[in-house]
């Protein structure tokens, strides 16, 4: 079973995507059990500077091609590179990640595939089907994050899947591969030039959650704007970044960027502290794999309890003050 993950980088800094990083080596957790073979591929004008990472997290090949009018993103160009590079691996399953440009580029190229694509996946899996053999199983939300959908290709291939950054667990330890690195090949007409860029204007975010080992999060529960300011000062005592439930973005307690969830980010850090969320299923599928939980909420019954490993019952106005308090005086 072969798998390709798409590469992408930052064009501000030459550097691979996590969520690059993060399907190579979920590609292949899945394919490694069938002894199957995971391919990179490229499109652009060069190579990310760190692509020989992508060995360490189990890619056995990757394959390039270079061509200066791949210089930025260009959608309808990649559509035909990238198919015909997809093409020539004939693998079972592709990944892309859930990035604008992954967004942008997997429908396109799975429309002249013509096969299945699978949007912002939280899970995926191979297992028997039917007489269909090993397939991919592409686990996403539906209906508003009130089920998970189970959904699979079983007649066309390849099997396509995005999935956004950060849904995808890194290994503790990597692996050892040799690099193997091919050029591709193929015809190019500049008329799939479509895109002019006049000039990239990055985007500078004060969040950085990747990053961030605490996350302090808000949520409606907070109660006002003025109140949040608690979170960040409890976040600035602990070295935490600081999070929101989209309840409290709506409200505008805080930055849209700070949203954590469905539709927000999706975060992983050593602790998470949710205070005054109530735990919709929305908000978990962006924290509840945080290695350690806890929540403050004066609801006893509320549903955030049930995934927290610590639960503080009260009022976060009292609550948070004394923490602050005490981790001021003990360090
Ligand atoms: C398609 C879709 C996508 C969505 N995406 C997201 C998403 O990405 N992220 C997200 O968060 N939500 C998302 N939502 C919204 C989600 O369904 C919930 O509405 C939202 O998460 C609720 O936010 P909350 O927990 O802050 O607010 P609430 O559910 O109102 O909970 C507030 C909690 O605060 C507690 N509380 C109140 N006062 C205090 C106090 N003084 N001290 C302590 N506790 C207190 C209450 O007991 C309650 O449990 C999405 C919804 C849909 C339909």
């Amino acid at each position: 079973m072969k798998a390709v993950v798409y590469i992408e980088k930052n064009y501000q800094t030459n550097k691979l995507r996590n969520v690059t990083v993060e399907l190579a080596w979920k590609a292949y957790s899945l394919v490694k059990p069938h002894g199957g073979e995971v391919v990179g591929i490229f499109a652009g004008d060069k190579l990310p500077d760190d692509y020989e990472d992508l060995f360490k997290y189990g890619v056995d090949r990757v394959v390039y091609y270079k061509n200066d009018a791949l210089s930025n993103l260009q959608s309808i160009a990649l559509k035909h590179v990238l198919s015909n590079m997809v093409r020539s691996e004939n693998p079972e399953i592709v990944l892309f990640g859930a990035t604008h440009n992954g967004r942008d580029v997997a429908p396109l190229v799975a429309s002249v595939l013509k096969t299945g694509l699978t949007a912002d996946c939280t899970q995926l899996y191979i297992d028997e089907y039917k007489d269909k053999g090993k397939i991919l199983f592409q686990v996403r939300p539906a209906f508003g994050g009130n089920i998970l959908a189970t959904i699979i290709t079983p007649d066309n291939r390849p099997m396509m899947a995005t999935v956004r950054e950060g849904v995808m667990l890194l290994p503790e330890e990597t692996v050892s591969k040799p690099l193997k690195v091919e050029e591709f090949r193929t015809e190019f007409n500049m008329e799939w030039i479509k895109n002019e860029f006049l000039e990239v204007v990055p985007k500078v975010s004060k969040v950085d959650f990747h990053s961030a080992n605490i996350i302090v999060a808000g949520g409606a529960g907070v109660g006002c704007k003025e109140n949040f300011k608690l979170l960040e000062q409890l976040a600035a005592v602990l070295g935490a970044e600081v999070g929101a439930s989209r309840a409290a973005v709506d409200f505008g307690f805080t930055e849209k960027e700070r949203q954590v969830g469905q539709t927000g980010s999706v975060v992983r850090p050593k602790l998470y502290i949710a205070c005054g969320i109530s735990g919709s299923i929305q908000h978990r599928a962006g924290m509840e794999e945080s290695k350690k939980i806890i929540a403050i909420n004066k609801d006893p019954n509320a549903p955030i309890f049930d995934i927290a490993h610590m639960g503080i019952v009260g009022d976060l106005k009292e609550i948070i003050p004394v923490m602050i308090k005490y981790l001021r005086e003990e360090g």
